[in-house]
């Protein structure tokens, strides 16, 4: 079922898009992180793509 509503869908957005994903391991950690959770490296990447790409 896809998302009608602007509203939620921008929440729903920006809760799968403000993350960090770890570049060692993989683990997702919260937005403002620092050191990965899991191994705790400092080599994160914010993961911020938009919704609806299959590609890039
Ligand atoms: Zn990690």
């Amino acid at each position: 079922m896809p998302i009608t509503d602007p509203t939620l869908l921008k929440i729903v957005e920006s809760r799968i898009l403000n993350k960090t994903i770890c570049r060692k391991c993989g683990a997702v950690n919260p937005p403002g992180a620092i050191k990965c959770r899991r191994c705790r490296s400092r080599n994160l990447r914010p993961k911020r793509r938009k919704l609806g790409g299959k590609k890039g």
